[in-house]
């Protein structure tokens, strides 16, 4: 057998059962072992699914045999054989091997069961082969292929911000500092404002790139490291901008609940919560989330911003996401729009998922005229010649615009029903972790 040219099975095809009886050659990494006298139980994982294998010494040969049983957790090798039914084994089907060989033997794994999280953040390098990290990644993907489609579907461009920046969009507490040819630069914080640009020439586009948080607090929904998913959209008041949100979220929900349910199930996530997901979601003003908060017993007084503490306390019952909208100007960022029409708040809504996880988005109607954006950053005390560029998009053919940002893991979090961020991205960066 040749690991790259020969021709080989995906083991789910085997588990689907198209190869019933009929000679296949498989390869992959030893999931599970075990044997017993003449026989080697192998279970043998691909990036498709998992394949119970025997070995039998008088089937396989007296060398084959030996190598199948001292094969380690995560040595990689091929196998050849037929594929049985067998209602014992994992997914309902057993190889018969007549051919065992190592690709690599390797080591001894240094994951056993029941290990601390601490270790297995250590050797997550090695982790993210277990089948639970595999079958998150697997609904990443699915779950970002849906957000592209929707946007695909709507005629949005997708376009690249840059990485490297002089602004601070979100506020300076958080800056990642790097020193750039000698002079300070930071890492993004958000593309919005160059989703912005972008949207002056593209009208309906949306950025999907890192954001970087240098978030203090150890909590189970910040990274400082994330993707942030960043639509903008040219002619879009708050209302269109919070019915594309909707949209989003249900036929994101809708997609996986209904082509991922087998994945979903198998991470003990029930698929039938995303399919229930339908609009209107509840809409919230700032100040009525408030007072329910109260009424909630939460310690929170009006002028302060909600809280993770709160917005658990809002959406622990709640079956759909909820709007909050119209929140005080004085602890909003600068270029989110007044509400004419409420003064004193700005036309901004945070989406809280459901079942506690809380804020999944943040978006607004953005201040699109010069003067009105130049006395809002002279409130805040911005300087304004490192923002002159974002100035120049209210000079020249200026038009009302909206947007929102999506905090890509926070969303799987919700979606598939998990106790912490961490697992939604293969290498979680926080306060305390760089390695590996
Ligand atoms: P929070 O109050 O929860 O810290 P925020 O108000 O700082 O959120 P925004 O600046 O509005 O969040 O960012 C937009 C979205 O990006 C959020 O709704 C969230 O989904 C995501 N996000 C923000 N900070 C983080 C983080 N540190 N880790 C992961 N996702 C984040
Ligand atoms: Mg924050």
């Amino acid at each position: 057998m040749d690991c790259i040219s020969g021709s080989f099975t995906p083991i789910a095809d085997i588990l689907a059962g198209q190869h019933e009886g009929k000679p296949v050659q498989i390869r992959g990494w030893v999931h599970r072992a075990r044997s017993s006298g003449s026989l080697a139980f192998l279970v043998l994982r691909d990036a498709s699914g998992i394949l119970q294998c025997a070995i039998k010494k008088d089937a396989a040969g007296e060398k084959a045999f030996e190598a199948a049983k001292s094969a380690y957790i995560e040595s990689s090798c091929m196998l050849a054989g037929i594929p049985k039914k067998d209602e014992r084994a994992p997914g309902g089907w057993e190889l018969a091997a007549s051919q065992f060989e190592f690709i690599h033997q390797g080591q001894p794994f240094p994951i056993s069961k029941d290990q601390s999280t601490e270790f297995l953040l250590d050797v997550r390098h090695l982790w993210l082969r277990s089948q639970k990290l595999s079958k998150l990644m697997k609904l990443r993907h699915a779950a970002l292929r849906s957000l592209h489609q929707f946007f695909d579907e709507r005629g949005f461009f997708e376009l690249a911000p840059p990485i490297i920046t002089k602004s601070a969009c979100e506020g300076g507490s958080t800056l990642f500092e790097l020193n750039y040819f000698g002079s300070p630069a930071y890492l993004s914080q958000s593309g919005q404002m160059y989703a912005e640009v972008f949207m002056t020439a593209l009208e309906k586009v949306y950025v999907l790139a890192p954001s970087f948080r240098a978030e203090p607090s150890r909590t189970v929904r910040h990274l400082a490291e994330y993707w942030h998913l960043e639509p903008e959209m040219a002619f879009y008041n708050q209302k269109m901008n919070m019915q594309l949100q909707e949209d989003m979220i249900v036929q994101t929900c809708h997609d996986l609940g209904k082509n991922q349910a087998e994945l979903l199930e198998s991470v003990e996530r029930d698929p039938k919560k995303l399919l229930a997901v339908k609009g209107p979601f509840p809409r919230l003003s700032y100040e009525k989330a408030i007072e329910k908060c109260q009424a909630l017993d939460c310690k929170i007084e009006f002028g302060q911003d909600l809280g993770a503490d709160e917005e658990a306390v809002l959406t622990k019952d709640a079956a759909q996401p909820i709007f909050i909208h119209n929140h005080l100007k004085e602890f909003k960022a600068f270029y989110m729009r007044e509400d004419p029409n409420q003064l004193g708040t700005v036309l901004s809504a945070d989406l809280l998922a459901p079942e506690g996880h809380g804020e999944i988005i943040g978006g607004s109607e953005r201040i699109w005229q010069a003067d009105e954006l130049k006395a809002r950053m002279a409130e805040q005390n911005l300087p304004m010649k490192d923002y002159q560029w974002y100035l120049d998009l209210r000079e020249y053919g200026s038009v009302p615009h909206a947007g929102f940002g999506l905090g890509i893991e926070r969303l799987c979090k919700w979606m598939f029903g998990l106790d912490h961020i961490r697992d939604a991205i293969p290498f979680p960066r926080t306060i305390n972790r760089v390695y590996p």
